[in-house]
């Protein structure tokens, strides 16, 4: 398009670009070729300024600009000026811009970086020279951008790797930049073998759980032998369906033709190992064209990403699982299940800590199995581990979720609680105490437990007041077991 036949009054000019020393020296180098230059500092503010009043030359100065971030921004004002020139400054260390911004509209540009004659040289020049339309791209150009600009997307979706269906679903918005792409979707293999519908995105009237009758175990599907997402998830072999009525499958064709999908690709997901794909892409268009080879590359790509994401997911999970388990070995006590006497002393601190910041009550209460010695010699140590579990479960049972329980010694057990007053943690104690004594214990007779209560004081430290509560524990005993004894400041 030319701005002018012959030029004799310069254009308006807006420059953009996030650094002010970099907006300063373009205005010093080149603001005497416009008829008035404008500045800005990101895509927002050029918007801003352009919707204030038009500015026949836009120059793009991509130096400082975050690809993953200011793409959608930039792209939008690319798209913006409907054709008027935009020459884009692209710092040569990152050229993959050009095909992402060319994707929002017709563009010129310079490689940089250059010194602030030569870039009011190439200004001059393309001022001068009218700015010609770029050519329109061939077919095959527009392709390999589309291609490129699909595979930046989807190497973005990575970022969301710490999550298999998040990345799934983010995938699938990527590959909708695909030119005549109307669906995609991510089968994905699961435990047990069962290949279920992971994420789809495209026509909101189309719903591949509709069109399969189903989202779980698709491998078992009627139309497995047809539908290529299907097809590649179990044969492990690229599907491709470029007329839908070779499947076979008149009902299944009618569906998609009606939604005006014309062909459709299944792509196998490879697993890390041997064996059966971890999953399928599925690509849906809207018309049916041979595949350059240049797309069939790009579809491979695609899969290997998808598998190198989807494993990312896997081993991600994997990891949290271990450090889960992990966790629960080193705080929690293998015979009763509660927490451990390590864990225990941490949570006190933790919960010292809340109770000061927010000036509340934190009781501690102390028990101790009476004449445990007594049970083990006369029942066995197997069934003296059994009235361990059964005090440790009868316990629990009595207590709210905030509370602590822990094995702080043999058969010796306290309860963290918060919120409580010394009152309520003699409360507490008199039903853990009842309630003990009332357990049946398999195999042998009852157990009693003595206990001591203490409320943190206002200053106190941990360790005093686990000395308080056991000399408790020790009057309790004193005083006959199976009672409460209240701590002394
Ligand atoms: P008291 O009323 O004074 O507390 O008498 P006691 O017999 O309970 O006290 P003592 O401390 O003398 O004995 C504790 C017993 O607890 C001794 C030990 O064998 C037993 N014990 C500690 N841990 C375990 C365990 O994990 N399993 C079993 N079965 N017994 C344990
Ligand atoms: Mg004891
Ligand atoms: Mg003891």
């Amino acid at each position: 398009m030319s701005q002018q036949e012959s030029a004799p009054v310069p254009p308006t000019g807006l420059y953009v670009n996030p650094v002010g020393q970099r907006r300063a020296d373009f205005q010093h180098a080149c603001a005497a070729l416009f008829d008035g230059l404008r500045v800005a500092d990101g895509a927002e503010q050029a918007a801003a300024m352009l919707a204030q009043g038009p500015s026949a030359v836009l120059v793009l100065d991509l130096e400082r600009f975050e690809l993953g971030i200011d793409l959608p921004a930039l792209g939008e004002l690319v798209a913006s000026r409907n054709g008027a020139p935009v020459l884009v400054l692209c710092p040569f260390t990152n050229a993959r811009w050009l095909p992402a911004l060319m994707q929002h509209g017709p563009l010129d540009y310079v490689i940089g970086p250059l010194p602030a004659d030569e870039t009011r040289r190439q200004v001059e020049a393309r001022l001068q020279a009218g700015f010609e339309a770029p050519l329109e791209p061939t077919a095959a150009e527009a392709e390999l951008a589309a291609l490129l600009a699909v595979r930046t997307e989807a190497q973005a979706a990575l970022q969301e790797a710490d999550d298999g269906i998040r990345f799934a679903e983010r995938l699938c918005a990527a590959l909708l930049r695909w030119p005549g792409l109307v669906h995609a979707a991510v089968f994905g293999l699961h435990e047990g073998g069962d290949l279920r519908l992971d994420a789809q995105h495209g026509k909101p009237g189309l719903d591949l759980a509709a069109v399969l009758q189903r989202r779980e175990r698709l491998l078992q599907s009627p139309l497995r032998h047809a539908f290529p997402g299907l097809l590649a998830a179990s044969s492990g072999e690229a599907a491709l369906l470029d007329a839908l009525d070779k499947a076979g499958e008149p009902a299944l064709a009618a569906v998609l033709r009606e939604q005006g999908v014309q062909m459709v690709l299944g792509l196998p997901i490879p697993a890390p190992g041997p064996g059966a794909p971890r999953g399928a892409l599925c690509l849906l268009f809207d018309h049916a064209r041979p595949f350059s080879r240049a797309q069939l590359t790009a579809c491979d790509d695609l899969a290997q990403l998808a598998a190198f994401g989807l494993r990312m997911a896997d081993l991600m999970r994997e990891s949290e699982e271990l450090l889960g388990r992990v966790t629960h070995l080193a705080t929690t006590d293998a015979l009763t299940n509660v927490a451990n006497r390590r864990h225990g002393e941490y949570l006190m601190e933790q919960e010292i800590k809340r109770a000061r910041r927010y000036r509340l009550p934190l009781a501690l209460i102390a028990f101790d199995i009476d004449r445990f010695r007594a049970i083990n010699d006369s029942f066995g140590h197997p069934v003296g581990d059994m009235a361990l579990r059964v005090v440790a479960d009868t316990a629990r049972s009595l207590l709210r979720s905030s509370d602590v329980l822990v094995r702080s010694g043999g058969e010796e057990f306290q309860v963290i609680a918060p919120h409580t007053s010394a009152i309520d943690g003699l409360k507490m104690a008199e039903k853990l105490r009842a309630a003990i004594e009332a357990a049946e214990i398999p195999g042998c007779d009852h157990v009693t437990v003595s206990l001591g209560v203490a409320q943190l004081g206002e200053t106190e430290s941990g360790d005093s007041l686990a000395v308080r509560v056991n000399a408790a524990l020790a009057r309790a005993k004193r005083a006959g077991r199976n009672c409460v004894e209240l701590a002394m400041q």
